[in-house]
């Protein structure tokens, strides 16, 4: 299965999605619903700088793909008024792939560096003075007649985003000035996120119809606007066009994700720990062998709402299925035989 038609990828979206993933980005704070605690902290940083006429202090984002650490960043670039500059860890290959976009950017620009636990060793050592000092050190000539010198940098800020955040080194940690966790949605905030899209791409959607989806979207913005569009094309083809409740269920239950969000793949990792090996522990590895998935996926994109719904268990021996789990997929025993506890 290719990531466009995976539903609950933790890839950006791609291919027919792209442009309506732009479209759909939120422009300002106003637009952005939930996180309701991060979302005011955001607007003291921008209030404060935009009244000191700084630039925004270095910034980090973590927390499970689909969260909108990207359409944050885009959101402070407008607040701010500046302009914010795309790329990504894995992009930058050599440190003077950095230096060259360093010394492009202007006052109060932002840089916005995805997945920013995967720059490499050279690239961080090139930014680490840039974030502190506002200065890139480069060396000239080769051999004995090699001169540091050092060219100052306008002050622009760092947003960093990460799914991973003990991955990254801690010096690079050090230098961010306010580091944010993103946490998963509430039904409320999806409901809110899924009308505001509805109505920018012009579906006709009733209440009980968008908290269908919203119940299934797994806490995750990005999964509501996929299972939006996936239910916005099942209702133009299968009924009349509108979103009603039951086209959202039918349309999703087609498409195989169950009540609580889940998916195939999900149901996978649960099974094959449970059925293979005896409901855990096992580790992630294995798993990832097992159903022939990269252990990355699983542990960005698919555990942390496994683990949130309270189906799975991460111990120093691996992964074991809870009696949650065992009830979900409709399993009679847990592991002990005994049946489960509720
Ligand atoms: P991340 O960078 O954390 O992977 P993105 O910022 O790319 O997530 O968000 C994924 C999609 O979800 C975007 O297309 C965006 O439009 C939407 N989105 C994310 N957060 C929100 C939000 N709080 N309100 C409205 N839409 C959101």
């Amino acid at each position: 299965m290719s990531d466009d038609d995976r539903l609950v990828s933790g890839r950006k979206g791609s291919g027919d999605g792209l442009n309506i993933d732009a479209a759909l980005r939120p422009r300002t704070l106003d637009d952005i619903y939930g996180q309701e605690r991060l979302v005011e902290n955001l607007r003291i940083l921008i209030e404060a700088a935009k009244s000191r006429g700084e630039a925004l202090d270095h910034i980090l984002f973590y927390g499970p793909p689909g969260l909108g650490k990207t359409s944050l960043s885009h959101v402070m670039a407008n607040e701010m008024g500046v302009n914010i500059r795309i790329t990504a860890g894995p992009a930058i290959e050599r440190a003077g792939d950095l230096a060259a976009i360093l010394t492009n950017l202007r006052k109060g620009d932002i840089l916005f560096i995805d997945e920013v636990h995967r720059l490499g060793r050279a690239v961080e050592e090139v930014l680490y003075p840039a974030m502190e000092d506002f200065a890139l050190d480069i060396v000239i000539g080769k051999g004995p007649s090699a001169r540091n010198i050092r060219l100052k940098l306008p002050r622009f800020t760092v947003i960093g985003a990460t799914t991973r955040l003990a991955l990254l080194t801690a010096p690079l940690r050090a230098r961010f000035g306010a580091v944010y966790r993103l946490d998963f949605y509430g039904e409320d905030a999806l409901c809110k996120i899924i009308n505001r899209a509805a109505q920018l791409l012009d579906v006709p959607i009733e209440p009980a119809g968008t908290e269908e989806i919203a119940r299934r979207a797994r806490g995750t913005p990005r999964v509501a606007l996929r299972l939006l569009r996936r239910v916005r094309d099942y209702a133009q083809v299968r009924a009349d066009g509108v979103i009603t409740a039951a086209v959202a269920r039918d349309a999703l239950t087609l498409m195989e994700i169950d009540d609580l969000g889940l998916d195939d793949v999900d149901r996978r990792v649960l099974e094959t720990i449970i059925e293979k090996f005896d409901g855990g522990p096992v580790g992630l590895e294995t798993i990832a062998a097992a159903i022939s998935e990269e252990a990355d996926t699983i542990m960005d994109v698919y555990e942390p709402y496994l683990l949130q719904l309270g189906f799975l268990e991460r111990t120093p021996r691996g992964r074991v299925a809870t009696p949650r789990a065992y009830k979900h997929l409709g399993y009679q025993n847990n592991r002990s035989g005994q049946p489960p506890l509720f």
